[in-house]
């Protein structure tokens, strides 16, 4: 199993929007919401690593964090958009000091709790009490885990970073992650480097075997996730030399079929200062959604807006496509496709 090569051809990644014009050309001028089935929300900048492919660009020296005052009206917005999930990211959102009253108060309030993880907090002081405080409020954990080689994430996430995170899901494991229906645990593959991520189911086999055979680690399910060319994988992209090759790669896979479920036409995403943005990877791009402050929060304007586009976002409808769920469409018919079209 390997995922897509990257074929020898120049392209300019820096040009005007092609994107947009893609989407003329498979007649979705009108790129607007759809639903708004959940709330993302980046509760700070700051985290205990700072990995090579992180677009958010975070570290243990950012300050950026959302105050108390934010998350309420976040809630307040979720309950006027219908949400049913709430979905926590950062950085390593347990950094923030009002996360675990935010959680509290999203579950009180009858919101599917996400969490999204780099699991080696855990095993920071003042975290080590965390997997029992997710295990009682019944939060669903979405860890990275980039790849089941330990060289590989090492490389990409620092040096141990492997050996903690299996250390940490083996506690979560005893707590009934991964095994229990009300403990779901999530793993996150991303690619290491200019290449789309591998069949999702496939290579979620291949993580059952090698994780659960060498440390007896079980999880609820993988998603494989494409990097997009922004942030630090960019910054990489450009060292290496690699930049313009998976620009095209991205645009050569574009995939129609994933239009309609791309993360920024069902989600709302809210920054850390209470800025909507269409998505992540538009908050880490400083491209804010053309609605306002969380504080404005209109739901029917919302979805009604013009999701703000760029090349970037070749990334997200790239082969099987991608989200912060992995992807997004049955994979087997489309990955020969695509196999086929990237070839050489
Ligand atoms: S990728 Fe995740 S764990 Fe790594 S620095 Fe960024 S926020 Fe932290
Ligand atoms: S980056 Fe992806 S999710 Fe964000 S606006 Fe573009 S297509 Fe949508």
């Amino acid at each position: 199993m390997k995922g897509f090569t990257v074929k020898l051809s120049i392209l300019n990644s820096t040009g005007p929007n092609r994107f947009d014009q893609r989407l003329h050309d498979v007649n979705t001028d009108q790129f607007n919401g759809l639903s708004i089935r959940t709330v993302q929300v980046n509760i700070g900048l700051k985290c205990n690593l700072a990995c090579h492919h992180c677009h958010v660009e975070s570290s243990p020296t950012r300050v950026e964090e959302m105050t108390w005052e934010t998350m309420e009206l976040v809630l307040a917005a979720a309950e006027k958009a219908g949400a049913k999930t709430i979905d926590i990211t950062g950085g390593a959102p347990e950094m923030n000091p009002h996360f675990r009253r935010f959680v509290n108060a999203a579950l009180d309030k009858g919101y599917e709790v996400m969490v999204r993880t780099n699991l080696t907090i855990m095993l920071e002081e003042g975290y080590t009490d965390l997997p029992e405080f997710f295990a009682n409020r019944r939060v669903h954990l979405i860890a990275s885990l980039p790849c089941y080689l330990e060289t590989n994430v090492d490389r990409q996430r620092g040096k141990h970073v492997y050996q903690e995170s299996v250390e940490v899901i083996q506690r979560l494991n005893a707590l009934g992650y991964g095994s229990r229906d009300e403990l779901p645990l999530d793993l996150v593959y991303n690619p290491g480097g200019p290449s789309i991520p591998p069949e999702q189911s496939a290579l979620e086999a291949a993580y059952r075997k090698e994780l659960g055979g060498h440390f007896g680690i079980r999880f609820t399910r993988l998603y494989t996730i494409t990097n997009l060319p922004i942030g630090r994988f960019q910054h990489d992209l450009q060292r290496q030399g690699y930049a313009d090759k998976y620009q095209d790669l991205l645009e050569r896979t574009f995939n129609a079929a994933t239009l309609d479920e791309l993360m920024c036409r069902h989600q709302l995403h809210v920054g850390w200062n209470g800025t909507t943005y269409d998505c992540d990877f538009n908050y880490a791009l400083k491209m804010p959604a053309r609605a306002g402050h969380i504080r404005d929060f209109n739901p029917a304007a919302f979805l009604a807006r013009r999701i703000a586009t760029g090349n970037h976002c070749f990334g997200c409808t790239a082969g099987c496509g991608s989200s912060c769920g992995g992807s997004l469409v049955a994979e087997e018919a489309e990955m020969a496709r695509w196999a086929g079209g990237a070839a050489g």
